[in-house]
């Protein structure tokens, strides 16, 4: 048999975590500020396609303020993964977002994906998104996404090496848990995610690769029914949103519905996901000095 070239917690048995104050859930709120990098990560030609990168500049230009408005309104403190490049070209607006009380996580510097022969180029990316965040805001993020769900099996090692206490960017489990190195614990709380819970699938179209725009009801019958059964297995819901999608005005009022009803329910732990990485880490240094 062929093995494949998998690492260790592919065999980790996944366990339900106990949450603070007897919540009986968690709730990540997150938002990928990816704005242009969307685009220009992909072909850099497409810096000179104005109208086309305007989608990831709608972002910065109106979304943001509407999601900052809407998080106030049920306060929720959210979580924000930026590239290191919008922190640097939307400044403003990750100093509105920093000054609300949300957490500014790290989402690579130009959104590019890792590519596994390509070590340089991926350290690169890591090392430039904490330089940017640095250097404009003085933050050092503790948790990484990686941009678009890729990554390579140098992540954790790197996450490790660069002092993260966490990453959101595998889809294994539907609760948090702390990734091993070498059989060892890594010190790197997993916050996983799933597409079936991130609005782009739904939301956004381009004419390269067309598929139909999801109406609301659609989009919130698979998040309800994800909600409800998450609440009812105790595990940690992590819905992951991006503001040149969940930020188009009708979306936005199904954001609104939803944390509605998020909010229906009780025992729910609203937290940023380094809140939750915080929690999950506490435990485990209770549970091996037990
Ligand atoms: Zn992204």
């Amino acid at each position: 048999m062929n093995e494949l070239p998998l690492g260790p917690d592919v065999h980790r048995t996944s366990q339900a975590v106990s949450w603070p104050n007897g919540a009986r859930c968690a709730v990540a709120i997150t938002f990928d500020f990816d704005a242009e990098t969307m685009w220009l990560s992909r072909d850099t030609s497409n810096a000179r396609r104005p109208a086309l990168i305007s989608h990831g500049t709608y972002a910065a230009k109106i979304a943001i303020p509407e999601i900052l408005a809407l998080l106030q309104e049920f306060g929720i403190k959210a979580t924000f993964f930026v590239p290191g490049w919008t922190a640097e070209n939307h400044t403003a607006r990750v100093e509105q977002i920093l000054a609300a009380g949300h957490e500014v996580g790290h989402h690579g510097y130009l959104h590019f994906w890792p590519e596994p022969d390509k070590p340089a180029e991926e350290e690169k990316e890591i090392t430039d998104g904490l330089e940017a965040l640095h250097k404009l805001f003085g933050l050092k993020p503790l948790g990484y996404r990686c941009p678009a769900g890729e990554t390579t099996d140098r992540l954790i090692p790197l996450l490790q090496k660069y002092g993260f206490i966490y990453d959101s960017s595998f889809m294994d489990d539907i609760h948090p848990y702390v990734h091993s190195v070498g059989g060892k614990s890594s010190g790197v709380v997993e916050i996983p995610w799933h597409w079936s819970i991130d609005d782009v699938p739904y939301t956004v179209y381009s004419l390269r690769g067309q598929r139909a725009i999801q109406t609301n009801d659609h989009i919130l019958n698979i998040w309800e029914t994800e909600f409800r059964e998450h609440h009812a297995r105790g595990a940690l819901f992590d819905l992951i949103m991006h503001p040149q999608a969940i930020g188009r005005l009708s979306r936005l009022a199904m954001l609104r519905r939803f944390l509605a009803f998020l909010k229906g329910f009780p025992g729910v732990w609203f937290a940023s996901c380094g809140e939750i990485a915080q929690h999950v880490l506490a435990q485990q240094n209770k549970g091996a000095k037990a």
